[in-house]
């Protein structure tokens, strides 16, 4: 990868050989440094990409508060590089419990009582949480354990990526940025979130599947100390995740950096448009405790908890997706996009980022075996032709199963609120089991 005159016909000071870290011949550019970008750099240099990516910001950072990995994205981490599970395995912290757990947090059950101090609530039902189980992090304490393993010199920061163009002769883009920079590459991997550049570029700027759709919800985050969790909820409730669901709102905890914090995230409805031009708005001061007014005491003292960070001043966090619009490909020629940049989800099954993960494996997969096809082919294909196959196969084997993901973190969200009943739980084979819930008809 190379830095080439700016646009202006100055140059950006970089030396040609500035990224290129592995001797394939293919030259990959990755646009965005959150989890999905690095841990794709990171698959690419093990496959001996040359890699180079670029990130907007001044550094890597990762807002928000934990992310949990389910037992897939757990073993697509270890193939995609041994390097990004070590990284997650060195940070992460896992239930106490093998299980996910729901419960009522709106009812008072038969044998409980309104008194502030009953934290007790009616169990729903459990789910297996996979053979290795669900690690949960610090968002940011993945992200710095993941960048430990990137080798200097693949990552440019405060580079905002503007636009692409091929060149047919020399069959290579040319990508531009916002500071007037160039640099060009033979891949063009478009890891830039939710807002995404790169899809905005790849299916063109009247497209609607180019834009996030507001989810009309917002989520309220938090990390509270273990120990003022243990204090108000008990032991039991704090160390392990926990759904509290509700009428027309929800709340999850679940234990992160070694059981030192509990993080909490809590689903309240949103109805109109979302009228901020950023995704994260201070929320008003009654806003969050209006939403779980007349819950059980329990879910009541976790938002207590969260109103004590900040003095109050909360965040909200409007959820986007692309359910709406969803992509009609993910990849055209030589450029592709991943995670939320191709499939941006509500939370509601805790798996966008491992579904990323999954995009990554899978364009290191297709990457790695275009790099050996171009080394020991005939020379009967070119490499734009190569690369675009891979890239074609990516978008084959990934768009729909992410694209349910996106659908069906929808459907979820509906059965964690009150009104929903368990049918019945028929166990599959010791570990998964199968649970028919009846929910409201919506409207
Ligand atoms: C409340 C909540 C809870 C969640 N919980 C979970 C969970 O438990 N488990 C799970 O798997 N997922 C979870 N997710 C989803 C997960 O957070 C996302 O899927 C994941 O963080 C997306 O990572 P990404 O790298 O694709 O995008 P991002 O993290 O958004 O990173 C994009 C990067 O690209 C950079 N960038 C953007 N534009 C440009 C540009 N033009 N040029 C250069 N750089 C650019 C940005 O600065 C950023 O660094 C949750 C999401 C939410 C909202």
């Amino acid at each position: 990868m190379q830095e080439n005159t700016n646009i202006n016909g100055a140059h950006d000071g970089n030396s040609d050989s500035n990224g290129v870290t592995g001797s394939c011949q293919l030259r990959v550019a990755i646009i965005g440094g959150g989890i999905v970008g690095v841990a794709m750099a990171l698959g690419l240099l093990r496959r001996n990409m040359a890699v180079r990516l670029y990130e907007q910001a001044g550094n890597f950072r990762e807002i928000g508060a934990g992310v949990a990995f389910t037992t897939n994205a757990q073993t697509c981490m270890a193939l995609l590089s041994p390097d990004i599970l070590a990284a997650m395995k060195a940070v992460s912290t896992k239930n106490e419990s093998p299980y996910y757990t729901y419960v009522d947090g709106y009812r008072c059950g038969p044998d409980q009582t309104d008194d502030d101090n009953d934290m007790r609530e009616t169990q729903l039902y459990q789910l297996h949480a996979g053979t290795t189980g669900f690690d949960a992090c610090h968002r940011a304490h993945f992200l710095d354990e993941m960048v430990k393993h990137m080798p200097e010199g693949v990552v440019a920061f405060r580079k905002r990526f503007e636009t692409y163009a091929f060149d047919e002769d020399l069959e290579e883009f040319t990508l531009r940025f916002e500071d007037g920079s160039t640099a060009t590459a033979d891949v063009v991997i478009g890891c830039d979130g939710i807002k995404s550049r790169v899809r905005q570029v790849l299916l063109g700027e009247d497209n609607p599947a180019s834009y996030p759709g507001f989810a009309h919800q917002v989520a309220f985050r938090g990390l509270v100390s273990m120990e003022r969790a243990v204090a108000t909820l008990g032991k039991d409730k704090a160390h392990n995740q926990c759904m509290h669901t509700g009428p027309g709102a929800h709340l999850l905890n679940f234990p992160v950096a070694q059981h030192t914090l509990m993080n909490v995230v809590a689903f309240a409805p949103a109805p109109g448009d979302w009228v901020h031009e950023r995704m994260v708005a201070p929320a008003g001061e009654d806003e969050l405790p209006a939403a779980f007014a007349g819950w059980r005491p329990a879910v009541r003292a976790i938002v207590g908890l969260l109103q004590e960070l900040e003095e109050g001043r909360l965040d909200k966090w409007a959820i986007f997706d692309t359910y709406e619009h969803p992509a009609p490909t993910y990849a055209s020629g030589g450029v592709c996009i991943a995670g939320d940049a191709a499939h941006a989800t509500s939370p509601h099954h805790g798996a966008g980022a491992g579904m990323g993960i999954e995009d990554a494996l899978a364009l290191a997969t297709v990457l790695d075996l275009a790099a050996k096809t171009m080394q020991g082919g005939d020379g009967s294909k070119t490499k734009r032709a190569t690369v675009a196959a891979a890239l074609a196969a990516y978008d084959a084997v990934r768009r729909e199963r992410t694209q349910w993901l996106v659908r069906s973190s929808r459907e979820v969200s509906k059965t964690q609120q009150v009104g929903c009943q368990v049918l019945s739980h028929q166990p599959q084979d010791g570990i998964s089991e199968v649970i028919i819930v009846k929910c409201p008809v919506e409207g």
